[in-house]
């Protein structure tokens, strides 16, 4: 594999998240303000041609695995075009979508025609009311029949992250565990992150996975695992006995697990970020428009790639939201 996709601190790069829009249907408490984001005009975002050629630049420097992500990815017109375009990339072995999961319905089948292979799915309650607080939008959703569809159209292994805020969702904890027992599906607990947009939220609703782990060993005996075999994100895995799926758990506020950190960030205007966290990001969309190579760029960029963020230090508020940096 190339030395090029290496940093300074040994970690080789194959994994990279693109964000394909800043926008959303949704406005998530924990992600993004009511009255939305001062959104990115239309001639800033990498258009797919674009956003392709970042990968055909990457993919002989050792990138396998992409993410497609946002924002909200499925609100951009035609993705299946830029799934098929990215599929037809030499060296590009798993393409994954990260998604709300309300338009999954509707687009699971086609996706998996133009060749994603998996989906990463976002709920946070089962309950339409909560789901409708927690999103703040009218919804007519039912995650359980998202990622029922998705895998009816076979882009599994699904995993399912549910952020837990204490007094929002917290009670629903038990609820999604069970969802495992019955379905193939992998749901992860995501630690609330105190990222921009959060103005209502604080530490105190931030619950620690390890509660989280030990409400759900209330349900049965539960096991490490090796969770889902696609994919090797920060997530550590259960399995409640006699389980299809798993819990996993993601723990940004209590463990730092940059030493393994794998992935690098594409922006909606064409920037790479070397840490969600950081300020590090090299702008590689001037360089596309003006017909230069991204290579000298990505080893820059891979040079800046700090040895960890500093999350665990950092209060609320000041970061980037998570919709914006392709989270
Ligand atoms: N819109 C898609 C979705 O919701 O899955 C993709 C983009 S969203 C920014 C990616 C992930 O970031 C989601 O799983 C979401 O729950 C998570 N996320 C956003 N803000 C967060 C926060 N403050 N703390 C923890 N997770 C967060
Ligand atoms: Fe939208 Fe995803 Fe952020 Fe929710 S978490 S507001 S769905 S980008």
């Amino acid at each position: 594999m190339s030395e090029a996709l290496r940093d300074q601190f040994g970690r080789q790069i194959e994994y990279l998240r693109i964000s394909v829009t800043d926008k959303c249907n949704f406005r998530c408490v924990y992600c993004m303000p009511l009255e939305g984001l001062p959104w990115l005009p239309k001639h800033e975002v990498l258009s797919y041609e674009e956003i392709a050629e970042v990968v055909r630049q990457l993919a002989p420097l050792g990138l396998r695995r992409l993410r497609v992500t946002g924002g909200e990815p499925t609100i951009r017109p035609h993705l299946e075009r830029l799934i098929s375009m990215l599929r037809d990339v030499p060296g590009i072995e798993d393409i994954a979508l990260s998604t709300n999961g309300v338009r999954l319905p509707e687009m699971a089948v086609s996706l998996r025609s133009a060749g994603l292979d998996r989906v990463n799915m976002s709920a946070d309650s089962l309950r339409k009311d909560r789901i409708e607080a927690i999103a703040r939008r009218r919804l007519d959703f039912d995650p359980v029949a998202s990622a029922a569809a998705a895998q009816a159209a076979e882009l599994g292994p699904i995993k399912i992250n549910m952020v837990v805020m204490r007094g929002i969702n917290d009670d629903e904890i038990e609820d999604f565990a069970r969802l495992t027992v019955a379905h193939p599906w992998h749901v992860r607990f995501i630690e609330l992150m105190p990222v921009g947009g959060m103005r209502d939220l604080t530490w105190d609703h931030v619950v620690p996975s390890r509660e989280v782990l030990d409400r759900v060993a209330q349900l049965g005996a539960l096991a490490p695992d090796e969770g889902p075999a696609r994919g090797n994100g920060p997530a550590s895995y259960y399995r409640l006995s006699g389980a299809l799926g798993t819990v996993g758990v993601i723990t940004p506020m209590t463990h730092s697990y940059c030493a393994s950190c794998n992935r690098v960030r594409l922006t909606a205007d064409g920037r790479l970020r070397t840490c969600l966290y950081g300020d590090h990001e090299v702008n590689l969309r001037d360089a596309l428009r003006a017909g230069h190579p991204l290579e000298p760029l990505f080893v820059r960029a891979l040079a800046e790639k700090p040895k960890e963020h500093r999350l665990l230090q950092l209060h609320v508020g000041g970061l980037r939201a998570l919709s914006q940096v392709g989270g």
